[in-house]
């Protein structure tokens, strides 16, 4: 999974980084931003938590499904 946050969306309350600080971040400007990449499969629980946790509802799941993993 990839995780994406929303800039127009985020409100910089931070729940997300609280749940998973290894994939959240608050940058300069105060919002979060999510690592970029794929969410490594141990936190991907975490990820999915933050995702229905968040207020602004500004985390989603961006999966590119062309790329599917196999395994
Ligand atoms: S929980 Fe949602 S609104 Fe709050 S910092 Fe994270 S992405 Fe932004």
């Amino acid at each position: 999974m990839k995780a994406w946050v929303d800039p127009d969306r985020c409100a910089g309350h931070g729940i997300c980084t609280t749940i998973c600080p290894e994939v959240f971040a608050i940058n300069d400007d105060g919002y979060s931003e999510a690592a970029a990449g794929d969410v490594p499969e141990q936190f991907e629980d975490a990820v999915r938590d933050a995702i229905k946790q968040c207020p602004e509802h500004a985390i989603d799941d961006v999966t590119d499904d062309s790329s599917t993993e196999e395994s």
